[in-house]
């Protein structure tokens, strides 16, 4: 028996190993897929078009705005960001759950409009591990790593609007703990829509079984 699909929206304070731990995951569960989202902000080094996200101009941006191609959008850290409705269409049509890696105010938007969303917040152990993993990653700069690191105190009191939060202290138990609420959501009844039938189904065959041993 399976469970309906549903979108994965996980956010964190810059820093807080959400991209990490998203791809992790992607390696690891063939039944979740990744919306690659837009931005205007630069590249980092290793960053590819197409694959981290697609960069775009502030003007082809605004182009997909007022065409109304984005699911959500939000200006985040001085640069904006938007999920493509296609990005998310796509990877539902391969029959995947949708993960998507967005700030806070893009959770909100996304949960509106699918209230079925399971939404998880990453937190860091503590904000001196935050500040070293943010300078290890070495990919802002120092205008913009203040910028983060002063929006990450507004983005830790949103954690409590999540369904879940999940420390990132150990790498590997953190990806284990958030594919296990994965393994939970998707074993949730009122996720299956045709549940009756598929019990049926099950004794139907149960039954046959018993009469052709009889
Ligand atoms: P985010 O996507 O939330 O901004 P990243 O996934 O880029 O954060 O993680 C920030 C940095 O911290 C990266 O260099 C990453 O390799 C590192 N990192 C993430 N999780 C851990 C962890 N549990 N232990 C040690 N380093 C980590
Ligand atoms: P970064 O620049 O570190 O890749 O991302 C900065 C912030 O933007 C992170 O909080 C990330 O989750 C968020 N973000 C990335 N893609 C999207 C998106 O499509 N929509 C929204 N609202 N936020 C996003």
């Amino acid at each position: 028996m399976s469970g309906g699909l549903f979108p994965i929206v996980m956010s964190a304070p810059s820093g807080g190993g959400k991209s990490t731990i998203a791809r992790l995951l992607l390696d690891r569960r063939v039944d979740v897929g990744y919306s690659v989202s837009c931005t205007t902000r630069a590249p980092r080094p290793g960053e590819r078009n197409g694959r981290d996200y697609h960069f775009l101009s502030p003007h082809e941006f605004d182009t997909k705005v007022s065409d109304a191609e984005f699911a959500e959008w939000a200006e985040v850290h001085g640069n904006r960001y938007g999920t493509l409705r296609s990005a998310v269409r796509e990877v539902l049509e391969q029959g995947k759950h949708v993960m998507l890696d967005i700030d806070v105010q893009g959770a909100r938007q996304v949960t509106a409009a699918f209230p079925e969303s399971v939404t998880i917040f990453i937190v860091p152990p503590s904000v001196e591990v935050l500040v070293s993993r943010l300078l290890g990653r070495n990919s802002d700069s120092a205008e913009s790593l203040a910028l983060r690191l002063q929006n990450a105190r507004t983005e830790l009191l949103e954690a409590a609007r999540y369904q879940y939060v999940v420390e990132n202290d150990d790498l590997e138990s953190a990806v284990q703990r958030v594919s296990a609420i994965l393994d939970v959501e998707s074993t949730r009844v009122e996720r299956m829509p045709a549940l009756g039938d598929q019990v049926v189904g099950v004794i139907d065959r149960l039954f046959d079984g018993l009469q052709q041993r009889g």
